[in-house]
């Protein structure tokens, strides 16, 4: 039984401050929910956020493939792991698209993050342009295959999939349950290609675009998705425990 998993991509929203009055009013209610729940917060307020959080899951957004070394604004996997952080989302659209994100770059990440016993939520999913096409089996799946290269079946088990379709993230328009449901049948099926039932079956899928309090209950009832990762609508205190109840 896969459990479910729900975690908010803040991206680049909340200072110190809101940071702490959302966890104030959102960690307490969080006890013993169905659900694993957890926010993506920028760099700089992980350390006060996890200090904030005793029911969440705090992740961060991003992180370098690399130890350490002369690379100017990033953050290594250790420095994350210092903070207490066991979650990073890796390949979101936005990095990719606006910040040179390639497969390659995310596969790296994927392994670094692994091999330190961190649990990457690797986001995949085509743009307008591509399910316009009907590409967007292709697409995931080369995502996938990219992403995995050289991970080890146990390892596999572990990593969360977000299939976030580009024209879905923060437009209001959520794919249809059904759309949703079907791309994360492919990628589960990509997984057993890859590796085995076993493995296909454990690992865990989340939906995101543009997913609210209004239409979680829909998606989350799809046979293949296992959770969500919600941008816009995981902000607000009451939104955000909305999602998660
Ligand atoms: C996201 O940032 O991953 C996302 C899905 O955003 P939104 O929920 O706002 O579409």
């Amino acid at each position: 039984m896969r459990k479910p998993i729900i975690i908010g991509n803040w991206k680049m929203f909340k200072t110190s401050d809101e940071t702490v009055s959302f966890l104030n009013a959102v960690d307490g209610a969080c006890q013993q929910l169905e659900v694993e729940a957890g926010v993506a917060v920028p760099f700089v307020n992980l350390g006060l956020a996890k200090q904030h959080a005793k029911n969440l899951i705090i992740a961060a957004q991003n992180c370098h493939f690399e130890d350490q070394g002369a690379f100017t604004g990033e953050i290594s996997v250790d420095m994350l792991q210092d903070l207490g952080i066991t979650h990073v989302v890796i390949g979101h659209s936005e990095r990719r698209e606006m910040f040179n994100e390639t497969d390659e770059t995310v596969n790296k990440k994927m392994l670094k993050l692994l091999a330190k016993g961190l649990t990457p939520i690797l986001c995949c999913g085509e743009s307008l342009g591509q399910y316009e096409n009907n590409e967007t089996a292709m697409v995931v799946k080369t995502q996938i295959q990219k992403a995995f290269k050289g991970v080890n079946l146990e390892d596999a088990k572990t990593v969360i999939i977000a299939y976030e379709p580009i024209w879905a993230i923060g437009t209001g328009k959520t794919a249809t349950a059904q759309i949703a449901q079907d791309v994360c049948a492919i990628i589960r099926q990509e997984i057993a290609n890859i590796y085995d039932e076993v493995v296909a079956n454990t690992i865990r899928i989340q939906y995101g675009g543009s997913v609210k309090p209004e239409n979680i209950k829909e998606l989350l009832a799809q046979p293949d998705i296992d959770g969500a990762l919600v941008g816009g609508a995981s902000l607000d205190p009451t939104s955000f425990l909305g999602l998660v109840k």
